[in-house]
């Protein structure tokens, strides 16, 4: 189906099912932003909409991944999904598509389009997060499979996952990147521990996460043993573009809310205007990435350039919302007050998570300007 066709087709679908998709009751908890995602997924699956922009081979419709981009983008519009949580989706999907043996990809994928399951990225450790080459958690080979032990952190939403993009050393220190492996793990095996971690915003959205001593098959290595690193040079681009494309839609959205909110108050307009400015900077690279991706080209280093802007573009409209609602983000008297609250402490988060502001920038100084030295 073409880009038009599908949005007409969805539109029309969301309108239609405007009851079914809503929520069941008011959003607050991550618990319940969880059981949301679930049934929308669910309902857009068995709808045909979730699969679009997907290979036939992993259960998808086919088409240009241009449709999966529109479906967050409308999910996010009419407020039916949380933005960051359905990012995961775009995020690891496309991993596992491109280094999980086939018959793996095609029977995991549709698990977590269709909704029925949530996987979670261990990357980060305590020692290692912007060195990610530096990663501790050990893997040593046992049998036809693998035992890892070690200690991942910040891994967001562990405690509903079903299944881990993990990245284990299995070579030595010293060989840095090179001795690294991409599994895909089942969170249910012995040997797993998941404590949630509370952010300032008042969520459990990640997790520190124990493995001890935790077999996985051998035909749940991603890639090949280590080239790990590559796995995840290939992720980081897709958690920097295309699963960005609808942070768009939604900060176009709350930008109106708060207009509507501040009715009788001022906002700066040089504050606004500097603010829509960002935003529609963000939204015109990201279109562009999410054309790039979609006429068949590798993504890399640039899409670093989405990262920094983005984090500039959701901070820039939270930014806005402290200072047209001050009370609401500083005292959190009531439960729609304590939404923009949230949001807003989340907001600080866009500068350190999917590699931080200051790294975005570094890759961008040294990999796509060549300035100063790599090491
Ligand atoms: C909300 C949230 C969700 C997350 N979800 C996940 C997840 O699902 N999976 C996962 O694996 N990780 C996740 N992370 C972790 C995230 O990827 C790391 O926090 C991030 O990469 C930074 O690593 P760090 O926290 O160890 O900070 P550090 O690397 O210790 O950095 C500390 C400070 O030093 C700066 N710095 C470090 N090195 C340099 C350098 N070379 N040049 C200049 N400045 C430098 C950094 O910019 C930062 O300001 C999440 C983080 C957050 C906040």
């Amino acid at each position: 189906m073409e880009l038009p066709e599908f949005r007409a087709t969805l539109d029309r679908w969301l309108d239609e099912h405007a009851a079914d998709l809503a929520p069941d009751r008011s959003l607050g908890t991550l618990d319940e932003h969880m059981a949301q995602l679930a049934k929308v997924k669910r309902l857009a699956y068995d709808a045909g909409f979730m699969r679009f922009g997907w290979p036939e081979r992993v259960g998808g419709l086919g088409g240009s991944p241009l449709l999966r981009a529109y479906l967050g983008e409308a999910l996010t519009a009419r407020d039916l999904v949380e933005p960051g949580i359905y990012s995961m989706t775009e995020t690891l999907a496309p991993t596992m598509i491109d280094h999980a043996s086939p018959a793996l990809a095609a029977a995991m994928v549709p698990r977590l389009l269709s909704g029925d399951e949530t996987w979670c990225q261990g990357f980060s450790e305590p020692g290692t997060g912007s060195n990610l080459a530096a990663l501790a958690c050990r893997a040593v080979e046992d049998g036809d499979g693998w035992r890892v032990t070690g200690q991942k952190v910040w891994t967001s939403l562990a405690q509903y996952a079903q299944r881990c993009v993990l990245l284990v050393r299995t070579g030595p220190l010293d060989v840095a990147h090179r001795g690294i492996t991409a599994l895909f793990v089942d969170m249910e095996s012995p040997g797993i521990a998941v404590r949630p971690i509370e952010t300032m915003h008042g969520a459990p959205e990640f997790c520190e996460v124990f493995f001890d001593d935790v077999a996985v098959p051998a035909g749940r290595m991603l890639g090949h043993e280590g080239q790990g690193w590559s796995v995840a040079m290939d992720l980081l681009p897709y958690e920097r573009s295309t699963a960005l494309w609808h942070k768009a839609a939604y900060l176009q959205r709350r930008l109106g809310d708060l207009v509507e909110a501040v009715a009788d108050h001022a906002l700066d307009p040089v504050q606004v205007g500097e603010t829509v400015q960002l935003l529609a900077a963000f939204r015109a690279r990201s279109r562009a990435t999410a054309h790039r991706l979609a006429a068949g080209e590798r993504l890399g280093p640039e899409t670093s350039v989405d990262k920094v802007l983005v984090a500039r573009a959701e901070q820039a409209v939270f930014d806005l919302v402290e200072a047209g609602l001050a009370s609401d983000v500083l005292l959190e008297e009531d439960a729609a007050a304590s939404r923009w609250r949230s949001e807003y402490l989340f907001s600080r988060a866009a500068t350190i998570y999917g590699g931080t502001e200051e790294i975005q920038r570094n890759i961008i100084a040294r990999r796509l300007l060549d300035l100063g030295d790599d090491r």
